[in-house]
């Protein structure tokens, strides 16, 4: 029954009518009519009432992986004596509820552009409880965070201490800053992923950091909170975020000659499983390698006091808690002959959706798991790709899945694992309106993004809105 144009990490699954629980949200169940509930609420009925393609999210879920990953970082590096202080990386996905709900479980916020900042705030969010990161960072961003009396801001090159300053000292305030640094760690992942190594646009090398540090601390108004070190994202193990955490520390040790540091940020990058073959080490091993790695350099450097340990996950709390929902439209099937000249046939299934909702395919090459979600079903599997409607041939959903073979048109499928970088990368790419996201908890659905229609993005045309006033004026204007 193997299709062998499918990849050797894809198996047949046994029973194509559950769920793993490795992948999809936990409460994520059929019911006795074959059809997917979400969070106690059916899947026809968010369709009908906010159309497809549709964002959900288990909010339960947000807020239990929010504490959860805060409870075992405070744990284990209370365990060898300092504390974690957790941001949640905004970027994954911001809505005014998120910073809500990360703000209750205790978290603090990172934003990196002027746009985050402005939703955190709209939000309620207190300076003190943000942070700013980017690397292009424009006065008018600056000065918004100086004024919002930001808790820190990560300075990214070293042009930026200056401006800092500056800002800050026209406003009279004193500006708490953290300088990224390249830990020179490559991280295993996708390239466009990793942020560690030299030759790219983040931070600065950590030859640069002493006389840039030094220079920080000659400057009044700023206050300096520490050394930054982010190697990346859908990071699977452990070593990776412990190797640059022991240069990070050494560098660290070797600045307290100018003065004290309260904080050493580790950055975020926490991988989250999409499909079968991601297997990402449970987090609560990842605190306590890291706790290991940090009381061991410690000892190493003799280094009697601990920074606080600062961490930024974003992917690992919301990514788990969102599917998509689409409805189904075309099939074909598509003959082939595999690189040994086997005979193979890729079925294609499109959706009313595609790379403007989900890029990460198309950018990543990332892999996702679909099931069917309106009925259940006994027929036998078959490979299909699941295919967007978008004028490209890269825009794929799903490169490889299997799914029952009497799928068909007009069927609602629920994609896996799509809560981080998925709305935050949406696009009108050919004028589609980017759907609503919707919150599910305790059988009741609340809407957290309004979606899009057509008429708003029309309404966005001023070229419309000109001749439209013209032709109110001169009848005689043709439209
Ligand atoms: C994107 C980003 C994060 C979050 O990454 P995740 O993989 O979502 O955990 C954290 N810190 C920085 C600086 C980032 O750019």
């Amino acid at each position: 029954m193997g299709n062998p144009l499918a990849p050797s990490w894809l198996s047949v699954p046994a029973d194509l009518n559950s769920f793993d629980a490795s992948i999809w949200p936990s409460s994520v169940h059929r019911a006795e009519n074959g059809e997917v509930r979400l969070g106690g609420v059916a899947v026809s009925a968010l369709a009908a009432e906010y159309g497809t393609p549709l964002y959900l999210y288990d909010t339960q879920m947000i807020r239990e992986r929010a504490a959860e990953i805060s409870r075992v970082f405070q744990d284990e590096f209370a365990r060898v004596g300092t504390k974690a202080k957790v941001y949640y990386a905004g970027k994954a996905f911001l809505s005014s509820d998120i910073v809500h709900w990360m703000l209750e479980a205790g978290l603090n916020i990172d934003v990196s552009t002027g746009g985050e900042l402005a939703l955190a705030l709209a939000a309620g969010a207190e300076g003190a409880r943000l942070g700013l990161h980017g690397n292009n960072k424009s006065d008018a961003e600056l000065e918004t965070a100086i004024a919002a009396e930001l808790g820190t801001i990560v300075i990214d090159y070293p042009g930026e201490i200056a401006r800092i300053q500056r800002i800050a000292a026209l406003q009279g305030r004193t500006q708490g800053v953290r300088l990224r640094v390249r830990t020179g760690v490559h991280a295993h992942t996708h390239d466009f992923l990793a942020t560690a190594h030299e030759d790219q646009k983040f931070g600065v090398s950590l030859r640069e950091v002493p006389a840039l540090v030094a220079e920080i601390r000659a400057s009044e108004n700023l206050n300096f909170m520490g050394l930054h070190g982010h190697i990346g994202s859908q990071i699977f193990g452990a070593e990776g975020f412990a190797a640059s955490l022991e240069v990070l520390l050494e560098m660290h040790t070797q600045l307290l000659e100018g003065g004290d540091i309260p904080e050493l940020n580790i950055g975020g990058g926490f991988g989250i499983a999409y499909t079968e073959a991601d297997s990402p080490m449970p987090i609560a091993e990842i605190a306590a390698t890291l706790a290991d790695a940090l009381a061991s350099t410690a000892a190493r450097l003799g280094l009697a006091t601990l920074p606080t340990i600062a961490l930024e996950p974003g992917r690992w709390i919301v990514g788990p808690a969102g599917v998509t929902l689409y409805r189904t439209g075309a099939l074909k099937d598509v003959e082939l002959e595999t690189e040994t000249g086997q005979k193979a046939t890729r079925r294609y299934l499109s959706v009313d959706g595609g790379m403007s909702d989900n890029a990460r395919p198309a950018l990543y090459e990332a892999d996702y798991q679909v099931r069917l979600a309106g009925r259940s079903s006994t027929a036998e599997p078959v490979l299909v790709r699941l295919a967007g409607k978008h004028c490209e041939s890269g825009d794929i959903v799903v490169y490889q899945d299997y799914l029952q073979s009497d799928v068909a048109a007009d069927e609602l499928v629920l994609v896996a694992a799509t809560g981080a970088y998925c709305w935050a990368l949406s696009s009108n790419y050919n004028f589609l309106h980017r759907p609503a996201v919707v919150g599910v908890a305790d059988g009741k659905a609340e809407l957290m993004v309004y979606g899009e229609t057509v008429a708003e993005l029309l309404s966005r045309d001023a070229g419309l809105d000109r001749r439209s006033t013209a032709a109110a004026h001169s009848p005689n204007i043709a439209l």
